[in-house]
């Protein structure tokens, strides 16, 4: 396969920056120019190690004016809290509330509170921490838009939300203990949930602060009598499945199914232990590190990547949100403080989310030591391909590198420093060295963070998978790649999940796909796109026996030579009265018992189909597994309906995973 240098530049010029707008790509192309060619091939290029690279950007006279010159402007960027805009939007949500009483219609109540709670959703985001600016609502703007916005969602028969929101305008200074107002509201919360004993206790000591002002309670208990309870089915959420066979405990989040291996060509991978069977589960992981693409900053939780539906917001900043106060008290306990007043800087610089990954890193750590410890273990066990790195590749990650470790010292990672030079000390030397290594690493191990999305009326009909993130994952990078994937990888939350779409024989490779897959891509394509992402010539049986696109495949199947200890595979008959003559082992055998054997696993793969159109989805996944498994042992890929299969297969898996509506 011819090599293409260039090719492989752009791809790795991707994994570095997202977005050519950013002002990141002037930075580096002002760099380099000011550093000049030759300077770059015969000195930069030539060193030897992270630690020179990083300390020749910061020292040598060629390169270091430049560099400091932007370094030093690394400033706080993000989008602040606006009290008056939180205030304006609460008003809103008011009117709309107010509107949704006066309905007529039970249609166009929902509607108004739904338009009030996107009011009060705003709210929540902009408003201040409390008592930051006493100018405005004495303080309490957050507070009360928690609350503003639980009445809303009692309206709506969501009390469990309403329930937390209350909490949350109670933690963030609204009066509680002696409110009347407070314990009404949990009243109705209650009613709602249809959890009538709770309900009544609220109201009792709604009744007893209120004294004497008997007509608000009851109001209270008119209301409360007006409301429409709503038992619910606590939410389908979905779990983790367990691993097939516990786990390896000697490979953390595999499965005792399969093994790590390691050749000389193909270092360290993963294969399959005995009876390793269609549907199994050889993995499922928590991410090292994970972040959300900014596109979903405003949509999904920051922190555990569920779709918003109340969010919660971060004290400081109004740019990313999350699921829940507890999503909320992680993130922002540990890596979001360090990150919350760089958010728009990031997305301005145009980083690549594999950038994030390394600086989460070291903004999650418990502390620098175990940042610096997790880092150089990443780097010493996972690919980072030094060998067909360019000298602009060095010079770009090494800036990027310094870069993220500046915004570091500006987040006062460091502690307080005692200037505001950028002229690293020599821990934060080794701490951009570490970063260096990270990015060289997230280039080739990071793994893409998909959902899927349904629509209210079917779960695979017009579903969608959606990109929303990327994570490393420490044993999931061991997998390696092949143009036709023996597994099916999903998420649950941000843990990644891979189930098996096929029987595999002991040491047989469990494989991943990387992006190029046969069914979509021919082999030219698939070759060259792995060699520009991922520097290695593609050597699976795909490529070898060089499959057509999928829809190009015609029914023919090869069947296993059925003669005891015999491997080899077989042509369709064409007179299946008759015998066939095996090249291998010289007898003459029958298929059809192989042909019967097809017919009926044609129709085991009709009924699942069957059952996802009938969305049930477990029974699906039993019948293809029953199918998928009794063909591997008679025939072999490509077979076109067993390839469908299995890409169902992959659908109905990602279904029990996490999806959202739209
Ligand atoms: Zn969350
Ligand atoms: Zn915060
Ligand atoms: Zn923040
Ligand atoms: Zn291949
Ligand atoms: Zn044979």
């Amino acid at each position: 396969m011819e090599y293409d240098p260039s090719y492989q530049q752009i791809c790795s010029t991707r994994t570095v920056q997202s977005d050519k707008k950013g002002f990141f790509n002037e930075f580096y192309l002002d760099v380099k120019e000011a550093c000049g060619d030759k300077w770059l091939q015969n000195y930069f290029g030539k060193l030897k190690s992270n630690a020179a690279r990083i300390l020749s950007i910061f020292s040598d006279r060629e390169i270091c004016d430049p560099v400091l010159g932007v370094l030093e402007h690394v400033q706080p960027v993000y989008k602040e809290k606006d009290v008056l805009v939180s205030s304006q939007r609460r008003a809103q949500a008011d009117k709309f509330q107010l509107m949704s009483s006066n309905a007529e219609l039970e249609e166009d109540r929902k509607e108004l509170l739904k338009q009030a709670l996107m009011h009060a959703n705003l709210a929540v985001m902009r408003a201040p921490a409390p008592q930051l600016d006493m100018s405005v609502d004495n303080g309490l703007s957050l507070a009360l838009a928690y609350r503003t916005r639980a009445s809303i969602l009692i309206g709506l028969g969501e009390g469990e939300a309403a329930l937390s929101d209350l909490k949350l305008a109670t933690n963030f200074g609204m009066e509680s203990k002696q409110s009347v107002d407070y314990y009404c509201k949990m009243a109705k919360a209650y009613a709602v949930m249809a959890e009538s004993a709770r309900a009544e206790i609220s109201l009792k000591i709604a009744e007893k602060l209120a004294g004497a002002e008997t007509a608000i309670i009851a109001a209270c208990r008119k209301d409360i009598a007006g409301l429409k309870a709503v038992k619910r089915e606590p939410a389908q959420k979905a779990l983790a499945p367990a691993l097939a066979h516990g786990e390896n405990p000697a490979l953390s989040g595999a499965a005792n199914v399969v093994k790590l291996v390691e050749t000389k060509d193909k270092g360290r991978f993963v294969v399959a232990n005995e009876g390793l069977k269609t549907g199994d589960v050889v993995l499922s992981e928590n991410p090292v590190a994970a972040c959300l693409l900014p596109n979903f900053f405003g949509t999904n939780c920051h922190h555990c990547f569920k779709r918003l539906h109340t969010p919660v917001a971060c004290l400081h900043c109004s740019g990313i949100a999350f699921c829940s106060a507890q999503c909320m008290g992680e993130a922002c306990e540990t890596y979001h403080r360090f990150e919350c007043q760089f958010m728009d800087l990031f997305i301005g610089s145009g980083m690549s989310i594999l950038c994030y990954i390394a600086l989460r890193i070291f903004t999650q750590a418990a502390s620098l030591e175990d940042g610096l410890q997790t880092s150089n273990l990443l780097f010493e066990h996972l690919v980072s391909h030094q060998d067909v790195r360019q000298p602009d590749d060095y010079l770009q990650r090494s800036l990027m590198a310094g870069f993220l470790m500046r915004i570091l010292q500006k987040a006062q990672y460091f502690g307080h420093r005692k200037t505001e030079g950028v002229n690293p000390t020599a821990v934060e030397l080794q701490v951009a060295t570490s970063l260096l290594g990270l990015l060289q690493v997230l280039q080739y191990n990071a793994h893409e963070i998909y959902h899927t999305m349904v629509t209210d009326e079917h779960c695979f009909e017009g579903c969608k998978v959606i990109y929303l993130g990327a994570g490393l994952y420490g044993t999931g990078s061991y997998f390696n790649h092949e143009c036709w994937p023996s597994t099916a990888g999903y998420y649950v939350g941000k843990r990644l999940v891979m189930a098996a779409t096929k029987p595999h024989r002991p040491n047989e490779i469990v494989a991943v796909n990387y992006g190029p897959i046969f069914s979509k891509m021919n082999l030219k394509e698939r070759q060259r796109s792995l060699r520009g992402r991922y520097a290695f010539s593609c050597n699976c049986m795909t490529c070898q026996e060089n499959w057509p696109l999928l829809q190009k495949i015609d029914k023919q199947v090869r069947f296993w030579c059925t003669s005891a200890n015999c491997v080899n595979l077989l042509k369709f008959p064409k007179d299946l009265a008759k015998d066939v003559r095996c090249p291998r082992c010289r007898k003459n055998i029958s298929l059809k018992e192989s042909v019967a054997k097809l017919i009926k696993i044609e129709e085991l793969y009709r009924e699942a189909a069957e059952a996802m159109q009938a969305q049930k989805t477990n029974e699906a996944i039993d019948l293809f597994k029953e199918g998928i498994d009794t063909f591997f042992q008679i025939a072999a890929l490509p077979h076109k309906d067993t390839l469908i299969a299995q890409q169902a297969l992959l659908k109905c898996l990602a279904n029990t995973g996490s999806t959202f509506k739209k």
